[in-house]
């Protein structure tokens, strides 16, 4: 921490922009799970801001945002970070991500609850792998639920994972595509659950997610 960063005597200068971008998300996140369910997190380097533990999502300032660094200490803000912190550092650590997301979010906690993976029904799947595995369950906050997300996320080789009766998390480069991500896969959950009560839904073969795959290099304003 330089001094120019260690303004206020919380800080506040610490990873402003992190700290920032998480109060601007923290709205959407409380749209997709309950009450003060879940939470999330923006990299900067060897440090992340992160939701407080225990608050509502419009009920708390950027000087009250957590900041952590790899090893969990907290560095700066003025409230107590979230209890998912080793889950955050773990995959920090294991990923190039700059940005998590945690939800218990109703349909993909379903798939939690039913301990089903989610294969490739829609091709949208592909924004976070060819499948969404399922992590062992753990007591939340541990490092141990830690340690069962990240091998389940490297096992399949995938950027989100369920977690057994108990939830979601994503990570991506940035926490507006975490945040799209968890919403592709809530709906995703809902179709596959939704198709699974009147039959047997289909899959689509590795080729074509592959394409799609490929499709989504060129997809959007930038594509070409
Ligand atoms: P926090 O409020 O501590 O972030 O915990 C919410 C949660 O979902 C724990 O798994
Ligand atoms: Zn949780």
């Amino acid at each position: 921490m330089t001094d120019s960063e260690d303004d206020g005597p919380q800080g506040d200068r610490v990873l402003a922009d992190a700290r920032a971008a998480v109060v601007e998300h923290a709205p959407a996140l409380a749209d997709l799970t309950p009450g003060r369910t879940g939470n999330l997190s923006v990299r900067d380097g060897d440090r992340f801001a992160v939701t407080p533990t225990g608050v509502a999502y419009d009920a708390f300032d950027a000087a009250d945002v957590p900041v952590v660094d790899l090893d969990g200490e907290h560095v700066a803000g003025r409230m107590r970070p979230s209890s998912e912190v080793p889950m955050h550092r773990h995959v920090y650590r294991g990923y190039d991500a700059d940005a998590i997301v945690h939800t218990h979010s109703p349909w993909a906690t379903t798939m939690a609850v039913l301990r089903r993976e989610l294969p490739p029904i829609h091709y949208m799947i592909v924004a976070v792998g060819k499948r969404v595995p399922v992590a062992e369950y753990a007591p939340y906050g541990t490092e141990r639920l830690a340690a069962n997300v990240v091998a389940a996320m490297e096992a399949a080789d995938a950027t989100a994972t369920f977690v057994e009766n108990h939830g979601l998390v994503v990570a991506a480069d940035d926490v507006g595509t975490a945040l799209e991500h968890a919403i592709h896969v809530e709906d995703l959950s809902r179709l596959y659950l939704r198709a699974s009560a009147v039959g047997e839904p289909t899959e689509l073969p590795e080729a074509e997610l592959d394409t799609a795959i490929e499709q989504f290099e060129g997809y959007g304003q930038d594509g070409g």
